[in-house]
């Protein structure tokens, strides 16, 4: 079944519902600046990094690319003959919505330990909507035993060659009480982007936080009618 709504939708959605609806139906108007190319290359990076440290991963992107709709048959094909793997972008669907896990580790028992990764210092707050999402439909298609989040050690810590670059958050608990908030915005969500009208939120300070929006110099021009015909 394809998805509605993917993790980078569903935190833009938070942001703005015109964002939200505008990734779905006309995602060309993005523009992103060098620097913001220049983070998600450093993100990426930081996330091989920490999955180089499970060196028997397989992942599921290697094999299905940009078919994203395949990834969660396929990582349940995986982690129903499995005992104890280690799953990259692992896929898991429910109620419309599509996540893929950066790491995922099999216990013996079929549970599954969860690490998402993120490259900034600190655990904000987009970081904690990230993983509630992840940790609310992971949850109802496998048996959860952690969800962590995975982000780079503070400065202080590198003054030891030998320390980790990485610093591991087990949210396990938070993420599990945020659930009802978590399904009341997706039943939001999902009524903006099966919407045939773009809302028309007005611009304002939400544009820059806790991103800056990439929709901003169509929004602020109202050059609509010349990028849609
Ligand atoms: S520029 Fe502002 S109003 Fe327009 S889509 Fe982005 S966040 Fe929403």
């Amino acid at each position: 079944m394809p998805h509605l709504l993917s993790k980078s939708k569903y935190i833009r959605g938070l942001q703005c519902d015109r964002a939200l609806w505008l990734d779905v139906h006309n995602p060309r108007l993005a523009r992103y600046t060098a620097e913001q190319m220049r983070r998600f290359d450093r993100g990426r990076d930081f996330e091989y990094a920490f999955k180089a440290t499970f060196p028997d991963g397989i992942d599921l992107s290697a094999e299905l690319h940009r078919n994203v709709d395949a990834y969660p048959a396929r990582t349940a094909e995986l982690l129903d003959k499995g005992d104890g793997i280690d799953l990259f972008e692992a896929g898991f669907q429910y109620d419309d919505v599509l996540v893929l896990a950066d790491v995922v580790h099999q216990n013996t028992d079929g549970s599954l330990d969860i690490y998402e990764v993120k490259s900034g210092i600190a655990l904000s707050d987009t970081y904690r909507r990230d993983a509630a999402l992840q940790h609310y439909i992971i949850s109802h298609c496998r048996e959860v035993r952690s969800f962590s989040i995975v982000h780079a050690a503070a400065l202080s810590d590198k003054s030891d060659p030998d320390a980790s670059p990485f610093t591991i958050v087990d949210l396990t608990t938070e993420l599990a009480a945020a659930h009802d908030e978590i399904a009341v915005h997706i039943a939001a969500m999902k009524q903006i982007v099966l919407a045939t009208a773009e809302p028309d939120t007005p611009t304002g300070q939400h544009c820059l936080t806790p991103y800056a929006c990439p929709y901003q110099h169509y929004c602020q021009t109202g050059v609509r009618q010349l990028v849609l015909f």
